[in-house]
């Protein structure tokens, strides 16, 4: 379970895209919300858009691996989706928040890779966070506290990643993906190859 976190206008969105695109063997956890879609964003594929009652009762019957509340709205991991290709070894990319990030760590069993994803400067993130100029001070204002609550969470993560570029950015997380690919622990398909390598000669 690779989880991708950061405030928004960090850019982990672009970097879970590529990482996508890129690499064939990762594949996304779909969350459940009950915010409304963005323009643009497809159900199943970004998201599945849900009632508030029918979160409440997915929740009640315990169909999610982690559920959280982030500001207003309630997001969710599905276990269905993700309970059998995690069986068979395979990666999966969690873009959650950092309550769904412990939720997941604590859970028995579950092998997660926690990569926090910062913005450049503080200067930066405003500016990402400004939008096309037509938001109020108000708003902007809300958004960077909700950006700086998020980041106070950062060193519950096994990796930091700052975006000053994003090619370089996407180079790391890419990196730390292959590093712990490579984990003798999750390796555990090469234990036959290593027994042949041991059989007495001669
Ligand atoms: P947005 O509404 O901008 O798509 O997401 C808001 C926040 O909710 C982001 O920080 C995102 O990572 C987080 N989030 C999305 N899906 C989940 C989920 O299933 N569980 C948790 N805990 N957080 C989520």
């Amino acid at each position: 379970m690779l989880i991708l976190s950061s405030p928004s206008g960090a850019g982990k969105t672009t970097i879970a895209r590529r990482l996508l695109a890129e690499d064939s063997e990762i594949r996304p956890s779909v969350s459940v919300t009950t915010r409304a879609p963005r323009p643009g964003e497809v159900e199943g594929k970004d998201y599945y858009f849900v009632s508030r009652d029918t979160f409440d009762r997915m929740a009640e019957d315990n169909a999610f691996y982690e559920w959280a509340t982030v500001f207003g709205n309630s997001y969710g991991t599905p276990k269905a989706q993700i309970r059998e290709g995690l069986k068979e070894g395979r990666d999966f990319l969690f873009d959650i928040d950092w309550q769904g990030t412990q939720q997941l760590s604590q859970k028995a069993g579950t092998d997660v890779v926690r990569i926090f994803v910062l913005p450049p400067s503080i200067q930066e993130l405003h500016r990402r966070l400004s939008g096309r100029g037509t938001d109020s001070a108000e708003v902007i204002a809300d958004r960077m506290a909700r950006a700086q609550a998020e980041i106070t969470h950062w060193d519950s993560y096994d990796y930091v990643v700052v975006n000053d570029d994003i090619d370089a950015c996407f180079a790391q997380v890419r990196e730390i993906l292959a590093a712990e690919r490579m984990k003798r622990t999750r390796q555990t398909g090469l234990i036959p190859f290593v027994r042949e390598l041991l059989k007495p000669q001669g």
